[in-house]
């Protein structure tokens, strides 16, 4: 099968692309790397087995549209996922989430695409009553541009899912961590350990609380997932992706610490919202409800916790991982 993967030099893209190329895919890669890293992929473009284009999916023009012939399923994963910057440049997230959704959807259209994978995100929630929440939880609220442009991309999908036969998997993420993260908050803590480490200032009031899932478990949802809806009749599927449980900001910070090898680091907090939210637009408490997934017979082998850990405990084994962080 061939496939496309946009932001396929990024994080969960890359390791998505190896996953792919084990499993005997032909495999496209799609990123203008303005976060992702072209040595997350050398090896296997290196080798044949990924053909890697340098391409900005803001502009879909003819050689863009090209590279979607073909192809049986597209892997959209391409985005700026900076929820603070979404709030001081709501439109860098129009263009980069909306705008560049858009032109793979008409990518897909103008090429007879069969399926889509998108990488949504708990965000689309908002500030939840109801968690853990369910992938039917209304009203749907997001409180920063990146939740209401991951909104509106799904409201796209959906819509080309029923008008154009792009079948839609969407994916509502928790956060995921692993090795080659270059954001999110234990890279944060790394980095500010870096300079000082003695003192651990954190965003919040620390008693945020959110569900982690390791990049391993995450991808055996993805297979799970689209496996599941390639065989289904629907035009489209939502699920949440995460765990069964959540960790507060304080507990990273102190595996963080100790994984680190680090003694006697103080936790300062900087409350930059009334209620402790880490900026504006930090959703505090996020729990997914998983049992749609885990009715396919996925489910997540390690605990929030435990995921945090291995990605330090692997950050501090693996040096050239470590200082590229910093
Ligand atoms: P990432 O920044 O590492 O990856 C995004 C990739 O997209 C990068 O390689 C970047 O260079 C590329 N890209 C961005 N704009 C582009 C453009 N205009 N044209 C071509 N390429 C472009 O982020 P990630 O953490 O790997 O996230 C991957 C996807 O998963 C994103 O859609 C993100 O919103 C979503 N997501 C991630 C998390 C998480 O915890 N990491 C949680 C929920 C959703």
């Amino acid at each position: 099968m061939e496939v496309v993967v946009t932001g396929g030099a990024g994080f969960i893209g890359s390791y998505v692309v190896e996953d792919l190329v084990r499993r005997g895919f032909h495999v496209r890669v799609i990123d203008n790397l303005s976060s992702g890293r072209y040595e997350y992929i050398k090896g296997i473009v290196d080798d044949g087995s990924v053909e890697f284009y340098n391409a900005d999916l803001k502009n879909l023009d003819e050689d863009v549209r090209y590279l979607f012939k073909d192809v049986d399923i597209v892997y959209h994963l391409a985005a700026n996922p900076e929820v603070r910057v979404s709030v001081s440049e709501p439109r860098v997230h129009f263009n980069e989430n909306v705008l560049v959704t858009f032109n793979v959807l008409e990518a897909c259209r103008l090429n007879n695409v069969k399926l889509l994978v998108f990488t949504s995100s708990s965000t689309v929630y908002g500030d939840a009553k109801l968690l853990p929440t369910p992938e039917n939880y209304t009203p749907l609220e997001p409180i920063s541009v990146y939740g209401a442009s991951k909104l509106a991309s799904e409201s796209m999908i959906i819509t080309y899912s029923k008008l154009y036969g792009v079948k839609g998997l969407i994916l509502r993420l928790a956060n995921i961590v692993g090795v080659r993260q270059t954001h999110g908050v234990i890279v944060d803590f790394i980095r500010k350990l870096r300079g000082n480490a003695t003192r651990l200032e954190i965003l919040g009031d620390g008693r945020q609380r959110k569900s982690y899932l390791h990049i391993s478990d995450f991808l055996a949802a993805l297979n799970t997932t689209v496996d599941y809806l390639i065989r289904s009749s629907s035009s489209y599927e939502i699920f949440n992706i995460g765990n069964n449980d959540w960790i507060e900001v304080d507990d990273i910070a102190r595996e963080v610490i100790d994984g680190l090898g680090l003694k006697n680091v103080e936790l300062s907090h900087i409350n930059l919202t009334p209620d402790g939210r880490g900026w504006i637009g930090d959703v505090k408490f996020m729990l997914l409800d998983i049992n749609k997934v885990v009715g396919l017979g996925w489910k997540p082998r390690m605990s929030s916790r435990d995921a945090v850990r291995r990605t330090v405990n692997d950050l501090v084994k693996s040096p050239a991982n470590y200082y590229k962080l910093l």
